[in-house]
């Protein structure tokens, strides 16, 4: 039952107030199993509205689905140097089955690239096999030490991508396509602007020739890394013997790509949009999007005002809205409000006698402007027209937040200043030497990290001339931040 006291609130403590409004939506649990998590059907529905817009994007791109085992065996995973070495300390490993030893272990897979591109080298004979496009929903494992609900948890829900090419071109076409996709999904759908870029060689995928990620500000001015998208060029080809006939009669090796996003996103979305008062949800990825409370005294008006609350949800859901009827009884209105306000329901319905006689609902916004009365009469056009505007106005909020926290061209003494915690953090765009030394020092002084060498949209009209940390000439503007 919903109780009234109120939430940590995020100048308080930001990251007692995440868990929270996690509990407090019903969104997640902590699991008997330390590290791993139960999402709860409130927080199960964000991410199958996540996976539905996201799956007709790669379909659309021509991508299909497919599905590989949950098990690795374990050679499998140290064929290429980099990404054993990159995934070994974090794996689950399976020694026993049926109450005996197993000749070979199994590794529940970390990622599937190994699996994946084993296939691949049976299915892949000639150039007219290629381009292969599939993509898996999945869960994986990964064995971490410090978990968080959604954002890091020893299993994970996520979806990966991996595609078989004929060029270096081809894969690296794929690779930035799917990082664009990323990047429309996190924008219009979760209202989260992003900072698309490549990774330095220290933060980049193991196994990767090049990453490219999406980067969004959370309202403590910390990244998040919400997706990635990788060219592994032809490292797995060789690893896995992946080699096909060219079209001139020759042999080569293909140039694979692999592209993930994962239950993280729930979390980003959350950090993004939500308030001290609970869950704010953008309406393109709300589970309902509009909830009706029906208000009543006595029996006759509970008949007449449920009644009319009942028309009113089927012509909203013959509209395409989603549409939740909140008819409990034994529970007062201003209890359901608040506990569909922690939930993040974008827009509210109030219909009581009053209402159901003048042919009007009173609306009430989860996020901007006052309730206001509207007409039964056309609702379900007034109703898209106020969740468009709302996903539009949580967009630009997030997008004037994080600019307002970044800074161009820092010093160096900016830099510890703002990293120090004094300026609350945020994103520095900064020269960087390209030196991995230099990028190590900075991460164990400040722990900031660079999350991505910016594209060049994103970098500052002025390319910066010398490195922040150490003055030796700038190869790249970098982007830094504390990160998730
Ligand atoms: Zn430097």
């Amino acid at each position: 039952m919903a109780d009234q006291k109120g939430i940590t609130t995020r100048a308080q403590d930001f990251s007692a107030w995440y868990n929270e409004v996690i509990m407090r939506a019903e969104l997640a649990d902590y699991s008997p199993v330390r590290g791993c998590m139960v999402i709860r059907p409130n927080g199960y529905a964000i991410w199958e509205q996540m996976q539905q817009a996201l799956d007709r994007m790669f379909k659309d791109t021509g991508h299909q689905n497919a599905y590989f085992p949950l098990f690795i065996p374990q050679s499998f995973l140290s064929r290429e140097a980099e990404h054993v070495e990159g995934f070994a300390p974090e794996t689950a490993v399976v020694t026993h089955g049926g109450g005996k030893e197993l000749e070979e272990p199994l590794v529940v897979r970390p990622t599937s690239e190994t699996i994946i591109y084993h296939m691949y080298s049976k299915w892949i004979q000639s150039y007219r096999d290629l381009p292969i496009l599939i993509n898996q929903w999945a869960n994986v494992v990964r064995w971490e030490l410090r978990t968080r609900l959604f954002l890091r948890t020893t299993e994970f829900l996520w979806q990966e991508g991996h595609t078989a090419h004929a060029t270096e071109a081809d894969a690296e076409a794929e690779t930035r396509q799917m990082l664009g996709i990323y990047r429309r999904f996190a924008e219009e759908w979760m209202a989260m602007p992003v900072v698309t870029g490549r990774k330095t060689e220290s933060e980049k995928f193991a196994g990767a020739l090049r990453t490219f990620a999406i980067e969004a500000m959370m309202q403590d001015n910390r990244a998040l890394q919400a997706g990635t998208s990788h060219n592994l060029g032809q490292n797995f080809a060789r690893a896995f013997e992946v080699t096909f006939q060219t079209a001139d009669g020759g042999m080569d090796h293909v140039w694979n790509t692999s592209w993930g996003v994962s239950t993280r996103l729930v979390g980003g979305l959350i950090m993004t949009h939500s308030d001290d008062n609970g869950l704010v949800c953008p309406p393109r990825l709300a589970q309902w999007q509009v909830v009706i409370v029906p208000i009543w005294k006595t029996d006759q008006e509970l008949a007449t005002v449920t009644e009319t609350a009942r028309r009113l949800q089927q012509e909203l859901h013959a509209a395409g809205i989603r549409v939740h009827l909140d008819a409990r009884e034994g529970m007062k209105p201003g209890a359901k409000y608040y506990e569909w306000e922690a939930r993040g329901v974008p827009l509210r319905l109030e219909v009581g006698p009053r209402d159901v006689a003048g042919g009007t609902v009173m609306l009430a916004r989860r996020t901007g402007g006052k309730k206001e009365s509207l007409p039964m009469e056309g609702l379900a056009p007034a109703l898209q027209a106020a969740m468009d505007a709302m996903q539009h106005e949580l967009f630009e909020a997030a997008l004037a937040r994080r600019e307002a926290n970044s800074i161009r061209g820092a010093t160096k003494e900016k830099f510890l200043e703002v990293m120090s915690g004094q300026g609350g953090g945020g994103f520095v765009y900064a020269g960087w030497c390209g030196e991995a030394s230099c990028e190590a020092e900075i991460k164990e002084q400040t722990k900031a990290t660079i999350r991505v060498l910016p594209d060049e949209e994103f970098r500052s009209p002025e390319a910066p001339a010398s490195c922040m940390w150490c003055g030796r000439p700038s190869t790249a503007e970098a982007l830094w931040a504390k990160a998730y």
